[in-house]
């Protein structure tokens, strides 16, 4: 090798929108470069409003990966009035990813996941950022928290790598070499999940707002409803009504809350039932960001499931 450490190229201007998109491309480019993150800490993509500082990033960066239009909403006017010559990955547009339709309703209806999924191939270049969208949350009407199937962060990584080495191709072996990594880390990652979660399947529970369905789907959970219509919303009474009357029904054994949102409408829905309460993070608002957060992020929601869950009879 004619490169030593300290010689290396190192890759600045890479700007990620999340959390878990972060922890993917610090995972593959790490040793030449860290990556920039626009929503940190405990903030929600949902409801995120972007600073003066932030646009400077944007109008500076090389490469920006985005998961897409109906989550990160504070970035689509950014991004298509973009003066700089970023690369713009949109993640969610990864050929082959799982794409899940969103649930309606408070009370999801049954339906099976073997027919839901698409191959979002050959409409990489097809969007219109101009149109209006009649709800931000349901972009295109499918579910966008694609990062929660493991199996699409593989693909993910992919796509991040090889925009990677396009975009740098002096530590291509590097990103190369990191990619391999992560993917067999993840492979491990969905096995250990699949133990984690086996010993709960089939146990009803609810969640705060309709993040979860990638997880569910590859692992064999559903959750019977969710709280929230969005994030960006109150639940109206009426929808905290309906979910109550769901969790008695069903006999839930859990409604879980977010650490982003106000606990208060969990406690509203579980009053004088036998449901217990847990916490699920789909973005990793509590875990420091990092190569680390994927795999913490995962872990946690599968322990929390399992947790809860066998708790309950
Ligand atoms: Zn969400
Ligand atoms: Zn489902």
């Amino acid at each position: 090798m004619a490169f030593s450490a300290t010689q290396t190229f190192a890759m600045e201007g890479v700007v990620t929108s999340i959390k878990p998109v972060h922890s993917l491309v610090a995972a593959i480019i790490d040793g030449t470069g860290e990556p920039q993150l626009l929503v940190k800490g405990a903030a929600s993509p949902h409801t995120y409003t972007m600073r003066p500082s932030e646009a400077g990033m944007l109008e500076d960066a090389k490469v920006i990966f985005w998961v897409g239009e109906g989550i990160e909403t504070f970035l689509e006017k950014p991004l298509d009035s973009l003066a700089g010559g970023a690369k713009v990955v949109t993640l969610s547009e990864t050929p082959g990813i799982t794409l899940l339709d969103m649930r309606e309703g408070g009370a999801f209806e049954p339906h099976s996941h073997g027919d839901e999924e698409h191959d979002h191939e050959g409409e990489e270049a097809g969007h219109d950022h101009g149109e209006e969208h009649a709800d931000h949350h349901h972009g295109h009407g499918k579910d966008m928290h694609v990062w929660l199937d493991p199996e699409n962060a593989r693909l993910m990584a992919r796509e991040i790598t090889s925009t990677l080495v396009e975009a740098d191709p002096q530590n291509a072996a590097t990103y190369e070499k990191n990619a391999a990594a992560l993917d067999e880390r993840l492979g491990k990652l969905i096995s250990d999940t699949e133990k984690t979660v086996e010993p709960v399947r089939g146990k009803p529970f609810i969640v705060f707002h309709d993040a979860y369905h990638y997880f569910e789907n590859r692992f064999g959970v559903e959750a019977a409803g969710s709280i929230t219509v969005s994030p960006e919303q109150m639940p109206s009474a009426q929808r905290l009504q309906e979910i109550r009357d769901k969790v008695t029904e069903l006999n839930a054994a859990c409604v879980f809350a977010e650490p982003q949102f106000e606990p208060k409408f969990v406690n509203i829905v579980t009053e004088g039932t036998d449901a217990r309460t847990g916490m699920l993070d789909p973005e990793g608002a509590n875990i420091d960001q990092g190569p680390d957060l994927y795999f913490t992020l995962v872990g946690n929601l599968a322990k929390s499931l399992a947790d809860c869950l066998s708790g309950a009879e």
